[in-house]
């Protein structure tokens, strides 16, 4: 939609990552219900120790997703690491995602966040082509398959592993069918001292993902959001956002005043689960509301 000053309005979706931890019942269907009974749009399925879901299972989610119009992500298992130290670890890191996507894809998911992978105490530099050049792999399997997903790497918290802004963003420069996956609680851990908290940062990193990536990556985001408590090696904790020090209405201005459009995953703990979901989205829906009125006569 354009307003006056060519300005775009953005529209975000917000749900949680795993099952809303108030769904009555088990399984991903039931998720998805629960999700739509909430008024969020967007549920991450948090296959994060392992992909054990049956190809039936994967139709009835889709067919669900669909039916409740909720969009879906998957969270691939932990164990992932692209730059594992030996070849039977790099394999079983392999098959790990291929099989996240491939299940993924049939459940109706368009992205697939991992965590790239770590430094094992080497340079940042020198894990880069490495992790590069094991993705680049991966995708093209995947797209020779057919398996039409977007696969992110996501932002990481702890300063020991690989997934800094420039690295996530230069794997999406690099690698056909990579875009990141903006984890900002993680971003904001990564520095250690408490900055990257300011409306300024924010619309910093949205400004540098729009110049290297291109308005494209702006309207197709998937973000993590949350609070979080960190110590001098980044990441400790996810926190509560009512007991956290994120700044997080000016990260949704920022969001709201570059028109960004995408998917966002809240990542709080319970009993927060559901209700820092709630948060984000009504929060960023008044700041959108509000924008939309400024901009017009
Ligand atoms: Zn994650």
């Amino acid at each position: 939609m354009f307003k006056k000053g060519i300005r775009v309005s953005g529209s975000i979706r917000f749900g949680t990552v795993g099952a809303p931890s108030s769904t009555p019942a088990s399984g991903t269907v039931a998720a998805i219900q629960h999700t739509k009974a909430l008024g969020l749009e967007h549920l991450e399925i948090a296959w994060v120790q392992s992909v054990s879901v049956t190809d039936k299972t994967c139709a009835e989610i889709k067919a669900a997703a669909e039916e409740y119009g909720i969009s879906l992500s998957i969270h691939a298992p932990y164990f992932i690491n692209l730059n594992s130290q030996t070849p039977e670890k790099m394999a079983n890191s392999d098959a790990r995602l291929i099989k996240a996507a491939q299940k993924g894809f049939l459940a109706g998911a368009k992205d697939i966040v991992f965590h790239p992978a770590s430094y094992h105490g080497k340079p940042p530099e020198d894990v880069y082509p490495i992790v590069r050049d094991q993705l680049a792999m991966l995708a093209d399997k995947l797209k020779k398959e057919g398996v039409a997903v977007t696969l992110r790497p996501e932002t990481m918290g702890r300063v020991a592993l690989f997934g800094s802004l420039e690295e996530c963003v230069q794997l999406a420069k690099d690698v056909e069918g990579v875009k990141p996956c903006i984890d900002w609680a993680h971003l904001h851990a990564r520095r250690t001292d408490g900055s990257f908290n300011s409306y300024e940062e924010f619309a910093g990193a949205l400004a540098y993902v729009r110049d290297q990536l291109g308005e494209d990556a702006l309207q197709t985001v998937h973000f993590h959001l949350s609070g979080i408590a960190y110590t001098d090696k980044g990441e400790k904790m996810h926190l509560p956002l009512n007991k956290a020090d994120l700044r997080y209405r000016d990260l949704l201005q920022a969001f709201v005043d570059f028109g960004v459009s995408g998917t966002a995953g809240v990542e709080a703990p319970d009993p927060f689960h559901v209700e820092d979901a709630l948060v984000f989205q009504a929060t960023y829906k008044r700041l959108n509301g509000f924008a939309i009125t400024d901009s017009e006569d």
